[in-house]
């Protein structure tokens, strides 16, 4: 070849082999006003970036929801990238410190490298993370300053570009959608995560969504990092950036060095911001590390550094004059002070200013990692080993006999994904003079993960926080219970002193087997979780089940009124369930009074003010229980008709004022303005009439009380008054009741709705609703005694008597009234079986079709 082309060859050889910066590939640079790389383009810089740099390693560890690539980003040194294998393991031996010499464990930290994990873009409207991920990268990637070299020597960075690329991919199709309109930069009138939106960083213990189990399996699994940076956004009225210390209260259980170790860190990140000229960086501001379900590393012997940028209008610039900055807790924007030291003046802000921020927080945190990488290791190595001498309790005990086998499953899966040691009882043993039956799980407080255990098996008792005696309290930031057992309506008992049994470990969790027992023509089952999965099942096959209208005796077995009759022509199928999904069947050899069952026609309301209660509810119907729907927006419902078309239509949890009035015209598409209005209303009040069910939960609930005219009302209506938002959020503690998420008890009624429900049951409350009726049944009622279960509430004495679940009459048809959350998260499966009973009832006929 001629010499001119090999030496262009040798050329563009070189030059391929430098890392590409985001903008050669993107043509603009991340953070560039009005634009923004969708997931596509980052992928395929992040491949490229691992085609071109030794020290940076890209993996697919798995597909999205919606079936896009999840990458994982691990970048270090060229000379670490060499021996990974050993870094990694190392790190998990002193993750798990047990058997291991203290000579072995200070060589392991002397030669160890600090896991610092960067997890961006969980809430894909906060869009500036997965934009400065790449110069992230790219900047340890290219760097060959002092302090780039000590990072990549000391650390392991493993990346996560976008924790949501369904909704990094959607959320930037949607904003250039919006630009050079009106709403342009406006949120999307869809959840951002296909079936939790914003509440896919509320999933850190109960692991339903794919994205969490994906990072469980792409960096903590195999990672366990000893800092976590979670790169967020917030209001524009804030500061400019929130670091930790985090406000009271912590998680009892989180270990109390790394509290420390986080509050010296986050101090250090703003630190070194104030330093380097960052205006407005605020810490021990506004959030606290109370719930478990937002911070996966405080229980796993890491931090959580969270970071808050203020927004722009997504990738558009906006003015923001001082004096319409808002003070929030712990700090004003406008007053300089010790833990907000360089007030911001105002004035223009751009997606490149948080990109800039957010760069010198991972900048900083990394830093830190590096100079004191000895720190880290150790810090991490004495809170794992300090846990796994937790003494109080014991153990907790799971019996083998439960009501609900299926949820009891999910709790020991929820643990062991949370990396927990679960042993089953290879035969009986006693407890305080009572035996435990053989098949029974123990979950040891002696192993590195007791704290995410113990948190999750306990219930909460949130402190009552002011400022000063008499003054309203601080609101917590998020809920303020997580109690697994009351959630899921499992049994389980802390044991405090020492016990003795003969105990295997359990890797795979399994359903105890359930039995089909008896002969006769029907096969009855009850209500429970695995009873409503495999009814869902029977009805999408056509099996004509049956519902006992009143209560009957079999063989000298008492049958509640609700209890489901399967053919025995189904046996079959149903002994397969029962072994999959922990049913007992009983034959039954009479034939009680029943309605057949028909698979329900459900209408559930999908509101353009995306509603993250729309979409648990969905996930709960779609990917849990198996109940069909079909989706109704506004304009469905106001074209009427709706019996014809429905049974029952569900109205999940959302403000009365969203739903009815939505977006204003001219601040959206027209197709997306307007909410259910006057005349959705009236069609709702119509389909009940002419005989329908309207399932209407929690705040929806309160929209149906004020319109329905239903002889139902609101006792908390004036509480929640001072609240202009009506958002149904975490408002300010200003009168005197006050339960922004907490589980609180009930009595039930026997009725066909509260079947497979206890007599005293746990619901999630969270600024719900509490009934007084003047018609209607009363299905579950506060008792005339404080009701708080697990977490915070005040004015207890308002809920005493109120109704929690009623049943109005309307004409024909009904309004179920729920003043909680029933299928809240994913993770109340105890209260699943009124929602699930409300639906199949609405479709009860005299006779099969
Ligand atoms: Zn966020």
């Amino acid at each position: 070849m001629p010499w001119t082309l090999s030496l262009f060859l040798a050329i563009t050889a070189t030059a391929a082999a430098a890392p590409p910066s985001p903008e050669s590939v993107l043509g603009f640079r991340p953070g560039a006003d009005r634009q923004l790389a969708d997931w596509t383009q980052i992928v395929d810089y992040f491949h490229r970036l691992d085609a071109a740099s030794d020290r940076v390693q890209v993996e697919e560890v798995g597909r999205t929801t919606e079936d896009r690539p999840f990458l994982v980003a691990v970048i270090t040194s060229e000379k670490n990238m060499a021996r990974l294998e050993e870094i990694r393991r190392a790190n998990l031996r002193l993750a798990d410190p047990r058997g291991l010499s203290p000579e072995e464990a200070e060589r392991l930290i002397a030669a160890g490298k600090v896991i610092v994990g960067v997890n961006h873009g969980i809430h894909s409207d906060e869009v500036a993370a997965t934009q400065t991920a790449m110069e992230t990268a790219y900047a340890l990637a290219s760097g060959d300053t002092p302090e780039i070299r000590e990072i990549l020597d000391s650390t392991v960075v493993v990346m996560i570009p976008s924790h949501n690329p369904d909704g990094t991919q959607r959320v930037t199709e949607w904003y250039r959608r919006t630009l050079g309109t009106p709403w342009e930069g406006h949120d999307p009138p869809f959840l951002y995560q296909k079936y939790t939106g914003h509440d896919n960083n509320r999933d850190w213990y109960m692991f339903t969504q794919r994205e969490s189990r994906l990072t469980l399996k792409g960096l903590y699994d195999p990672w366990r990092p000893q800092i976590v940076h979670d790169l967020h956004q917030m209001g524009a009225r804030a500061a400019r950036l929130f670091a930790p210390p985090y406000v009271d209260p912590w998680e009892p259980n989180i270990d109390s060095a790394l509290i420390a170790a986080v509050s010296a860190l986050g101090t250090h990140v703003a630190a070194r911001l104030t330093s380097e000229g960052h205006k407005g960086v605020a810490v021990d501001a506004i959030y606290d590390a109370w719930s478990p379900s937002r911070a996966y590393p405080h229980t796993h012997g890491g931090v959580r550094l969270l970071t808050e940028s203020a927004e722009a209008r997504m990738a558009t610039p906006i003015e923001v004059p001082f004096e319409n900055l808002e003070p929030g807790i712990g700090y004003d924007p406008r007053v300089r002070s010790w833990n907000f030291p360089n007030p911001w003046p105002g004035g223009a802000w751009s997606l490149r200013d948080i990109v800039d921020d957010q760069r010198a927080a991972t900048r900083a945190i990394l830093g830190h990692a590096a100079r004191n990488r000895e720190y880290w290791l150790r810090t991490f190595y004495e809170v794992n080993r300090r846990a796994t001498l937790r003494s109080d309790p014991f153990a907790f005990v799971v019996p083998a006999q439960q009501k609900d086998p299926l949820a009891t499953a999910k709790l020991l899966e929820v643990l062991r994904l949370g990396g927990v040691e679960v042993h089953r009882a290879r035969t009986p043993f006693a407890i305080d003079g009572r035996t435990v039956a053989a098949g029974s799980w123990v979950v040891l407080m002696t192993q590195p993960y007791s704290a995410f255990a113990k948190s999750l098996l306990e219930r909460q008792r949130y402190p009552d926080i002011r400022p000063f005696p008499g003054a309203p309290a601080q609101r917590p930031y998020d809920v303020t219970a997580h109690t697994l057992p009351l959630l899921l309506g499992v049994d389980v008992t802390a044991v405090p002193a020492p016990f003795t049994a003969d105990l295997e470990p359990v890797t795979q969790v399994a359903v105890v087997p359930g039995a089909v027992t008896g002969r006769g023509p029907w096969l009855a089952i009850g209500h429970r979780t695995g009873d409503l999965v495999a009814l869902g099942r029977l009805l999408r096959a056509r099996v004509p089940v049956r519902w006992a209208t009143a209560e009957f005796t079999d063989g000298g077995r008492r049958f509640p009124a609700g209890t489901l009759l399967v053919p025995a022509s189904a046996r079959a199928r149903l002994l397969d369930m029962a072994r999959e999904l922990g049913i007992v069947a009983h034959a039954v050899a009479v034939a009680p009074p029943a309605l057949v069952l028909r698979a329900p026609r459900v209408g559930l309301y999908q509101s353009w003010v995306a509603a993250i209660d729309e979409g648990w509810t969905r996930f709960v119907f779609e990917q849990q229980m198996g109940v069909d729907y079909q989706t109704l927006h506004d304009r469905d419902i106001q074209a009427g008709g709706l019996r014809d078309r429905f049974d029952t239509i569900v109205l999940p949890s959302q403000s009365p004022n969203a739903t009815v009035t939505g977006h204003l015209p001219g601040t959206m598409p027209d197709e997306y303005a307007g909410g259910l209005g006057p005349k959705g209303v009236q069609e709702l009040k119509a389909f009940a009439e002419a005989g329908g069910t309207l399932v209407a939960l929690d705040a929806a609930a309160r929209l149906a009380v004020r319109e329905l005219g239903l002889g139902v009302r609101d006792a908390l209506a004036e509480e929640r008054a001072p609240s202009a938002s009506g958002t149904g959020g975490r408002r300010a503690a200003a009168g005197d009741f006050y339960c922004p998420g907490a589980l609180l008890g009930v009595l039930t009624t026997p009725d066909p709705l509260t079947a497979g429900m206890d007599e005293s049951a746990a619901i999630w409350f969270e600024d719900s609703p509490a009934f007084e009726t003047e018609t209607g049944k009363v299905l579950a009622r506060y008792a005339q005694t404080n009701p708080l279960l697990s977490g915070w509430l005040l004015g207890e004495r308002k809920l005493f008597g109120k109704a929690a679940l009623v049943e109005a009459p309307l004409g024909r048809g009904r309004v179920v009234l729920f003043g909680f959350r029933p299928q809240y998260r994913a993770q109340s499966w105890a209260t699943y079986a009124p929602l699930l009973n409300a639906v199949y009832t609405s479709a009860l006929v005299t006779r099969s079709r």
